[in-house]
């Protein structure tokens, strides 16, 4: 038997970075060799989007790192188009966004917006940026309409003047989560992740000094104060996500609400575009970064979504953050390749047929053995995701008891019907296959609402709750890898208007995404048989070395 390590392949088109260069090697891909033909690889790595036919030549032993329209949320116009949308008929759940306009559509909108807010409360300051520009570029604040200069497709956005401080410091968090299917949909958000610092002391009044402003590492790398020891920062501009939780730990900050929040708010705008990627894209996975800004208060604001984050190596911080990252990437990515048994001749013989003909057909036989889905086999993985989650993010005992001093509190998925009038009235085009779907969500919705039961509360009372817990220790912030998260699923809480949000967020969502219940499987259980599958056939993967 072969005993050495199975390799798989990967194909970029213009090189890749050091640290996924270095993954992938400890995850046993190698650049796939000249020699092999066109199809004889397992992952194709490209930093823009893949062409029609890629997708559709994509056999089942191939992956794709990106999704076919994956990426409405990725430009800042169309981000800030949909969360509108979404805020408009789903309410408070959406309220993550600070309020943009987009230029030059909604120039009239927004000034009207902009002399209402500047009556009412004096000066705000607004910030400006180029739809489909990156790192910092083209960025500016103002406070003046006169200073409003643009050129093109731009967006303008309420500025969030009071960001939580750290030595006077301002700071966002990026964030690392991968899609590994939409249909159903499946999240998973890295537990740790980039703290980006600016390197000038915050001063609010002072809105053109961009080293206090921005925190883009392309910009404060070139700063006056980059190498210099910052207070409480240090030297540099960045930090880990662990690093910052033992931070807010030594400080006696909770940050539990606003990591839940973090959850929601990114299943929330991934699920969003989760209709529009083609059911079809099964090969496929995509990894996003997730900026996001913390208020004084530690609430999460979202500011964009990046397509392919940058995988850069600047600091000690991108090694301990990124590695781990991408290596658990490829473990997920590797978990949906199906590797075809290699094609010896006795079976090719046997079965009369071609080389291609035979593989083509395994494809099909891997295809249709995909596992059906088993509903008790489902609950038993929800569970064991509940645990899963409990126990690798949150951790501690005082938690476990807080979510069950939650659960006694229950509040039950209301009967979609009275939900269904909110959908109707927002739906003006609800056909009689809307309906159907509604149904069956409604009759899975409510067995659902019998076991799973929302864990609902008021925000006060949480807050009040959580307040009366010991801190986490330290280093159990320091789990690696990636966990599922779970959108407006029976995890949902509310964080502003209390319970009616949650009942909005579950069926109402759900039914005007046009997503039925079979989209929002959570199952590990067919990753590990997938996983097993693939593990059973890792060590066939010599049948790509034949020709
Ligand atoms: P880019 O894609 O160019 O990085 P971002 O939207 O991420 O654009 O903005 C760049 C930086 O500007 C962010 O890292 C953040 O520090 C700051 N910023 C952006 N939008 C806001 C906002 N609404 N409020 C406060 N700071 C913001």
């Amino acid at each position: 038997m072969n005993q050495r390590p199975s390799w798989l392949f990967y194909k970029t088109d213009n090189g890749i970075p050091q640290l996924l260069s270095k993954a992938l090697n400890q995850e046993q891909f190698k650049e796939v060799p000249e020699t092999h033909r066109n199809d004889q690889w397992n992952l194709y790595w490209r930093g823009s989007g893949f062409t029609l036919s890629d997708y559709k030549n994509v056999k089942t032993w191939q992956i794709l790192n990106h999704f076919p329209k994956g990426n409405t949320i990725t430009r800042k116009d169309s981000l800030a188009r949909c969360l509108k949308r979404m805020r408009m008929v789903h309410g408070t759940i959406f309220n993550f966004f600070p309020v943009s306009f987009n230029l030059p559509n909604d120039y009239t909108k927004f000034l009207s917006y902009f002399s209402k807010i500047q009556s009412k409360k004096g000066k705000q300051v607004w910030i400006c940026k180029p739809s489909d520009l990156s790192r910092g570029r083209g960025i500016f604040l103002f406070d003046n309409i006169s200073d409003l200069l643009y050129d093109g497709s731009t967006v303008v956005q309420r500025y969030i003047e009071d960001p939580y401080l750290i030595g006077g410091y301002k700071f966002d968090l990026r964030l690392y989560a991968v899609v590994t299917s939409y249909h159903p949909l499946r999240i998973y958000l890295h537990q740790d992740g980039l703290v980006r610092f600016s390197t000038e002391k915050y001063a609010g009044s002072v809105i053109h000094n961009k080293f206090a402003h921005l925190t883009n590492t392309s910009i404060n790398r070139n700063g006056p104060n980059y190498n210099v020891e910052k207070e409480r920062v240090g030297a540099g501009c960045k930090w880990s996500i662990s690093q910052l939780r033992a931070y807010f730990q030594q400080c006696s900050v909770d940050d539990r609400l606003a990591w839940e929040r973090i959850k929601h708010m990114i299943s929330l705008t991934i699920l969003m575009q989760a209709n529009s990627i083609p059911e079809s894209a099964k090969q496929c996975i995509e990894l996003y970064g997730f900026d996001i800004i913390l208020d004084k208060k530690l609430k999460p604001w979202l500011l964009e979504v990046n397509f392919t984050p940058a995988l850069g190596n600047d600091c000690s911080a991108d090694v301990a953050v990124k590695l781990p990252m991408l290596v658990d990437l490829l473990t997920l990515a590797k978990q949906k390749i199906t590797l075809p048994r290699p094609v010896t001749d006795h079976r090719r013989k046997n079965n009369n047929l071609s080389r291609q003909a035979v593989i083509l057909k395994e494809e099909l036989f891997t295809r249709r053995r995909l596992p059906p889905i088993d509903p008790e086999e489902r609950q038993e993985d929800l569970n064991h995701f509940d645990d899963v989650f409990r126990n690798r993010f949150i951790m501690d005992p005082a938690e476990t008891e807080r979510m069950k001093a939650i659960e006694r509190r229950v509040t039950k998925i209301p009967d979609i019907k009275k939900t269904g009038s909110i959908i109707d009235q927002n739906s003006k085009s609800h056909t009689e296959t809307d309906s159907v779907i509604s149904n069956r969500c409604s009759t899975v919705s409510s067995i659902r609402s019998q076991r799973a039961q929302i864990r609902s509360h008021s925000s006060s009372s949480f807050r009040n709750n959580i307040a009366s817990y010991p801190q986490v220790a330290n280093s159990e912030y320091k789990v690696g890898g990636f966990f599922l998260t779970f959108p407006i699923s029976n995890n949902t809480q509310t964080y502003s208007k209390g319970a009616t949000d949650i009942a909005k967020s579950v069926t109402e969502i759900r039914n005007s995404l046009r997503i039925s219940e079979t989209n929002f499987k959570f199952m590990p259980a067919e990753n590990r048989q997938l996983h097993e599958r693939t593990t059973v056939n890792w060590n066939v993967m010599s049948g790509f070395k034949q020709t």
